[in-house]
């Protein structure tokens, strides 16, 4: 789906002090796009995804995903858009330590009114054969499969990705890269990725730099590559 957000606002109160997360923020990203997000710590790249996600409230301004326009909807209706639409992913795998791999993964499948096939899901992130074991058992990259695998049963239309490489190795991040491209190809699915990682960078298909809570700059890349 594509995403459009058109001058969006975003202050939190925190005590005494107001902190503007978003300003002005605008940004249009076409359907079946990866997109990353750059920027110094603070300068309000998790909201920014947040607001798109619906897990956060913007103060002013439009955001657009697909026909669903999040600006005045109830709050009923916004999680009903975010659990049909968005799929997730966060640094922190956020796992439930005491269910198996395919219990983690039912937890997405039951957010869905159209999932996808358990064992399906759970191949094409390379995790089938360890569906009974623990998160405990697994290392860090199978973690993250595991929580990408969460998040696709749903069938997501937009998939929203926090520091997905933040906790993993190099080589490991490149594994993830690689399942999200992949995602991005086989489903159609528009990924947006909050990273440092450079190599992300390179694969996508456009980047968007914040500052401050400002959109600063934004440009596509003409040779996206292919992680190796
Ligand atoms: P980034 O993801 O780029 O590190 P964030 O979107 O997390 O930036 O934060 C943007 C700004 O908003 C920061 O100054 C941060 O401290 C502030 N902020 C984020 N979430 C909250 C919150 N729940 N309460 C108060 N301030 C917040
Ligand atoms: P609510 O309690 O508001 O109904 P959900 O049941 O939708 O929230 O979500 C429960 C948990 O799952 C929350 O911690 C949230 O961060 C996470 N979550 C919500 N939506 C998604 C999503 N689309 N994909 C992955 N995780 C999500």
């Amino acid at each position: 789906m594509a995403i459009f957000a058109n001058q969006v606002n975003k202050t939190y109160q925190s005590g005494e002090v107001k902190v503007q997360a978003l300003r002005q923020a605008s940004l249009e990203v076409p359907d079946e796009k990866i997109v990353t997000i750059l920027g110094p710590s603070g300068s309000g790249k998790s909201t920014l995804l947040n607001v798109i996600g619906g897990i956060d409230r913007y103060d002013s301004g439009s955001i657009k995903v697909g026909d669903t326009v999040l600006d005045q909807l109830k709050d009923r209706q916004l999680t009903d858009y975010r659990r049909k639409f968005v799929g997730f992913i966060f640094q922190q795998y956020n796992l439930i330590p005491t269910l198996t791999v395919e219990e983690n993964v039912e937890v997405g499948r039951e957010l869905s009114q159209q999932p996808l096939d358990m064992k399906d899901t759970l191949e094409k992130v390379g995790m089938w054969d360890k569906k009974d074991k623990f998160p405990s058992q697994l290392s860090g990259g199978e973690q993250q499969r595991v929580a990408i695998a969460r998040a696709l049963i749903k069938n997501p239309q937009i998939l929203l990705c926090d520091e997905p490489t933040g906790a993993l190795d190099e080589e490991t991040g490149k594994n993830i890269l690689k399942l999200l491209k992949f995602v991005n190809e086989q489903y159609g699915t528009t990924v947006l990725i909050i990273t440092h990682n450079q190599g992300i960078g390179e694969m996508a298909h456009s980047v968007i730099r914040m500052k401050s809570g400002e959109i600063v700059d934004s440009y596509e890349n003409e040779n996206p590559v292919h992680p190796e």
